[in-house]
């Protein structure tokens, strides 16, 4: 029986899955089994210098080895740019997004100007230097779109790790919606694409956590619902730092997807599971510790 629970999972293709991207895909799976919910599969190619050729389908090949198939056609964010115009265009119209002719060295230099050279994961925060009321672009071509942050902290529950905060203001600043390069960011892209299909439940991995104060101030500024967020244990390489295709993690072996997914099954806390694969699937799913109090 199916209840209202709709999650995904949102891989980048630039690559194939690793073992910590594969936590990421089986929590989510799980999680939505555990709620007798649906599971969709996105593919998220906005960010197109980064993709690699042919990475989707040999994700989606990876993905269905483990037993993890979309439960509704597989969608890839490279076919959306109409929907993430109009929500920009919704922005413009209230006045919440502004163009931004600044460039990092501009950014940097406006920075250091005001004595603050903030930085946050070695992004210098934006100091709002092309909002409207003071002086817009004055002359400057435009370059990437912006959001207008209002102040204050956003708080929010993560289903895993508890209340959280983060004044994105003065942590992030207003934050990129269209790039200079003309391609989409991931916060817009990802607002409006969980928004359209109806996601309820995003589980995704701990790295993304501080993603979603963004997300929901843009999820506020275009009056969309927001959904839950469970934020996954991260796997560490052996050299202590966070695996991921950055720092060379080695792609699925897809000969024994069983014990690819007894791995990620551990790291989830999950006891390690006798049978096959659907066998494994199945008790990790009544085992499953993030399991909702309320049915939906
Ligand atoms: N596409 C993102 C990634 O692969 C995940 C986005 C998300 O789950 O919100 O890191």
């Amino acid at each position: 029986m199916a209840s209202g629970y709709r999650g995904r999972f949102a891989p980048s293709p630039t690559g194939p899955l690793h073992a910590g991207s594969l936590v990421a895909a089986l929590a989510s799976w799980l999680d939505a089994r555990a709620q007798d919910g649906r599971w969709l599969v996105r593919i998220e190619d906005v960010d197109t210098p980064r993709c690699v050729p042919g990475a989707d389908r040999f994700i989606l090949q990876q993905l269905a080895a483990c037993g993890l198939v979309s439960d509704e056609p597989v969608s890839w964010q490279s076919t959306r740019s109409d929907f993430y115009q109009a929500a920009l265009d919704r922005l413009i119209a209230c006045g919440l997004a502004y163009p931004c002719g600044c460039s990092r060295k501009d950014i940097e230099a406006a920075l250091q100007a005001s004595g603050l050279a903030r930085e946050r994961h070695h992004a210098a925060v934006y100091p709002g230097t092309c909002r409207p009321e003071r002086g817009g672009l004055a002359g400057r071509a435009p370059r990437a779109w912006r959001l207008r942050v209002a102040p204050g902290v956003q708080q929010w529950t993560d289903r895993r790790l508890g209340p959280q905060q983060q004044n994105v203001e003065t942590e992030v600043g207003d934050f990129v919606l269209r790039r200079a390069d003309g391609l989409w960011a991931y916060q817009l892209a990802v607002v409006v694409d969980d928004a359209a299909q109806g996601i309820t439940h995003v589980v995704r991995g701990e790295d993304l956590a501080d993603n979603t104060p963004r997300q929901i101030r843009l999820q506020l500024a275009l009056e969309l619902p927001a959904p839950l967020y469970l934020h996954t244990p991260l796997v560490l390489g052996d050299n202590g730092e966070k695996l991921s295709k950055q720092n060379g993690a080695q792609a699925l072996d897809l000969s024994d997807p069983l014990a690819a997914l007894q791995a990620a099954a551990q790291a989830l806390g999950l006891p390690k599971a006798a049978g096959n694969l659907p066998d494994a699937l199945a008790s990790w799913t009544r085992a499953w510790p993030w399991r909702l109090a309320e049915r939906l």
